[in-house]
């Protein structure tokens, strides 16, 4: 008989967005007159912008004909798009990283479930407490968890760092040390940030202590104030202890086109051991590379025109997030993120639990959002919205707030 991987058993609870999701079908079953808008799930709205489709279009003709087909992909990507990254998000930004250095991915999602391959069982890793929850899930399923305390219902090996309002969303060094540290910034959930000097003080201590940070980067286009880091790499000593992932998604509208790259620079080594000869081995084994016709919409990203439209498309989503902000604080909601970061973190109103609120907001205002408690134990009591809807029913649905 056939063993299944055990550590799946050892999962957290059900899968915060399909229960969600059961609750609003469920409601709207039974209230089919109720127009319900959703400020939940973290997936844009706006369509693509002309620069990538003209792109797209362009290299799928491209597909049809003998002279300018192409089949496999470079499995680390090409060198078109890498370049055109390296030049963009990095030597603009003053960053020293290689276009040999960044591997091209179908996303981000995947890069950060996946990179934990590359490191021991044994490892401890921490996060950030709310989490995007691929981080746990994907060391969990890896066995990287050490004992389980029922008190606690945590991992001995999983280390949760609290972000609260009582901390400013910053995460403190940990007691116990680990090696992996896990830091999504800007925040999804909470859409707040670190400063940049804040930044650098956790590239000082996982040089310290000998760990790595796992740097998701899938919000930075959002980053609207300037003592904020773009990259891990603008910070001193970024290149010995930092991978770095990106995503198309959310600054380029890609969710349903995929496409994402990782960043392992040259001088992060364990010991003798290359982690970036390492990645590009795991990545030429399991991976077959991102589509051509999506890298080159992926370098239309980086055109002129491609630039000028995304801007647009972040500035609306940033209006959205201003509109639910603003509305919130004149309902008299304690709001935090939303200035670097496509997300609001609220505070529930009269103690209420996030799930309590999610009812109460679901039935009274009929509007979706997702509770902070489904990204970890810190996120109890916050509620997120997110400012990927579009503007008229983000206006609406604070119009309904605001009337509660
Ligand atoms: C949306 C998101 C991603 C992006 O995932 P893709 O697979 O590139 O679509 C990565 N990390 C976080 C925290 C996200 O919210």
């Amino acid at each position: 008989m056939f063993h299944v991987n055990e550590n799946y058993q050892k999962l957290p609870g059900s899968y915060l967005f399909s229960t969600i999701a059961k609750k609003v079908n469920a409601y709207q079953e039974a209230n089919p007159d109720k127009n319900i808008i959703r400020l939940g799930i973290g997936d844009v709205t706006q369509p693509l912008a002309p620069a990538i489709i003209e792109a797209m279009h362009k290299a799928v003709d491209e597909m049809g004909h003998a002279e300018t087909f192409h089949g496999y992909a470079p499995d680390l990507g090409y060198e078109f798009l890498r370049k055109a990254i390296a030049e963009n998000d990095y030597a603009a930004r003053g960053c020293e990283v290689a276009a040999d250095e960044i591997f091209v991915s179908d996303g981000a999602k995947s890069d950060s479930g996946n990179i934990q391959e590359i490191f021991g069982q044994d490892n401890k890793i921490a996060v950030c407490d709310p989490v995007y929850p691929v981080y746990v899930d994907s060391n969990v399923m890896a066995g990287r968890t050490g004992t389980y305390d029922k008190e606690t219902g945590t991992w001995s090996d999983v280390i949760y760092m609290p972000c609260t309002a009582e901390n400013h969303f910053v995460p403190e060094f940990p007691k116990k040390t680990p090696d992996m540290i896990y830091l999504c910034l800007p925040n999804n959930p909470t859409g707040t940030t670190l400063t940049k000097d804040q930044l650098q003080e956790w590239v000082d201590y996982a040089n310290k202590v000998g760990a790595v940070i796992i740097y998701d980067a899938a919000y930075e286009a959002y980053i609207s104030e300037d003592n904020v880091a773009h990259s891990i790499y603008e910070c001193k000593g970024a290149r010995t202890c930092a991978i770095e992932l990106h995503s198309f998604s959310k600054n380029a509208g890609f969710t349903g086109v995929r496409l994402g790259y990782t960043v392992v620079p040259k001088d992060l080594k364990c010991g003798e051991v290359s982690l970036h000869d390492m990645w590009a081995r795991r990545h030429g084994t399991k991976f077959n590379g991102a589509p051509y016709i999506v890298q080159r919409a992926g370098e239309a990203v980086y055109s002129e025109e491609g630039k000028a439209q995304l801007k647009e498309q972040v500035a609306y989503y940033m209006k959205n997030a201003k509109t639910i902000k603003e509305g919130l604080k004149d309902a008299g909601y304690t709001v935090f993120g939303g200035v670097n970061a496509p997300y609001i973190w609220l505070k529930t109103p009269d103690q209420m639990t996030s799930w309590e609120f999610f009812d109460y907001l679901l039935e009274n205002a009929n509007v979706v959002g997702t509770p902070g408690s489904g990204f970890g134990p810190s996120g109890e009591g916050y509620f997120r919205l997110t400012a990927f809807g579009n503007y008229e029913n983000t206006v609406k649905a604070l119009e309904r707030i605001k009337a509660l």
